[in-house]
């Protein structure tokens, strides 16, 4: 890897926020035929550097549809990864006329934006949600286009948290570093040895609560960085009064930490894919719909608890495709769906505009 090739990579991760896309296109993965599958992703370049290496072994094709350089699940949820996306890579890629088949795998993920009913009536295309993350690809294939409870479900590992934390850190370490400066010409009180202890509590406090989250299991959201927060405020306030002894530091280290601990809180919605923040549902409840020049739409759909309308459910099985939470199962007894574990439901929004009935809602 290049220089260039290594920097760009370096500013995808760190900077991801800002959109890094690739051109939209087809791609031929080995040697492709009338019938090989046809794989539909989006056009932020990471995403697109997994799944081709997911797939490298795999005789596809694969459509990288418009999404302003925005990974799939944000590209789906705000607006930026949705069916005309899908729809114009349809058209000017040319696949109609490579393949004799008529199906799609979207990634799950993709579920919230995405309408396979109206990609069917405009394109004559199926949509197939595959699963949720690209490794997973060559087993859903050899399952026959099936998918298994592991494709369908989001996790957090340790290796997402730590990136998760990693883009956080960089870039309030680059706003801070921009803001603390600028004061420091004006007030001399603030010097490199105070600025490397804002770094210090950065690490402790972004790195920390990413890597305990699943721990804290008694509470969720806000609650749980809280909690973190006066611990690590007790070991400051412990450390400054009978080590260092030093009130400039004291009051400067518990300002910073409540800071972080603040924004981190606000939004652990869009930090994690898992643990739920009141800020959006807070936001909503005060109509946040007008303020979308501030928060993304992925903030702005509907918070709240996800409702089974079950009367009206046809059994039609869309909405335990699309879960990545896995929270319903297929009743045998009336052929209708049950849901569980409603308080795990990250409205995301996905079974609530897939379901062909219309009976799910968040509120
Ligand atoms: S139940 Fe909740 S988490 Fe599952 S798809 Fe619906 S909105 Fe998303
Ligand atoms: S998507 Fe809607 S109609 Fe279909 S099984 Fe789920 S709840 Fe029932």
């Amino acid at each position: 890897m290049n220089l260039k090739k290594a920097f760009n990579l370096f500013l995808s991760y760190f900077l991801r926020w800002t959109g890094f896309p690739v051109e939209p296109t087809l791609l031929k993965i080995g040697n492709p035929t009338k019938e090989s599958p046809v794989l539909v992703t989006c056009n932020f370049n990471l995403t697109v550097k997994r799944v081709l290496k997911a797939v490298k072994n795999i005789d596809c094709y694969l459509l990288i549809a418009p999404s302003k350089g925005i990974n799939v699940w944000c590209g789906a949820c705000g607006d930026d990864f949705h069916t005309d996306s899908v729809l114009s890579i349809i058209k000017t890629s040319g696949i109609d006329d490579l393949v004799a088949h008529r199906t799609l795998i979207l990634p799950q993920l993709s579920a919230p934006g995405i309408n396979p009913t109206v990609i069917k009536k405009k394109s004559g295309w199926n949509v197939k949600f595959g699963p949720v993350y690209a490794k997973d690809i060559p087993s859903y294939i050899e399952q026959d286009f099936s998918k298994s409870e592991a494709h369908r479900i989001v996790r957090f590992p340790i290796s997402n948290r730590l990136e998760m934390a990693s883009l956080y850190f960089f870039l309030l370490l680059l706003l801070t570093s921009v803001i603390y400066w600028i004061v420091a010409i004006f007030l001399p009180i603030l010097n490199l040895l105070l600025f490397l202890d804002t770094i210090l509590i950065f690490v402790g406090l972004i790195y920390g609560p990413m890597l305990i989250l699943p721990s804290i299991t008694w509470k969720t959201g806000k609650q749980k960085i809280w909690i973190y927060e006066v611990i690590i405020l007790l070991i400051i306030l412990l450390f400054n009064l009978f080590i260092r002894f030093d009130l400039l530091y004291l009051i400067w280290n518990i300002v910073a930490s409540l800071l972080i601990t603040m924004i981190m809180a606000e939004d652990l919605h869009g930090l994690t894919p898992i643990f739920k923040s009141e800020l959006g549902e807070k936001t909503w409840e005060k109509g946040g719909e007008k303020m979308k020049f501030l928060f993304s739409e992925y903030k702005l759909q509907p918070y709240g608890q996800i409702i089974l309308e079950r009367d009206k459910c046809i059994g039609c099985i869309v909405c335990i495709e699309v879960c990545p939470r896995n929270l319903y199962v297929f009743n045998e007894k009336d052929e209708k769906v049950d849901l569980r574990n409603s308080e795990k439901c990250i409205n995301c929004n996905a079974c609530v505009k897939r379901c062909l009935a219309q009976c799910l809602e968040i509120k």
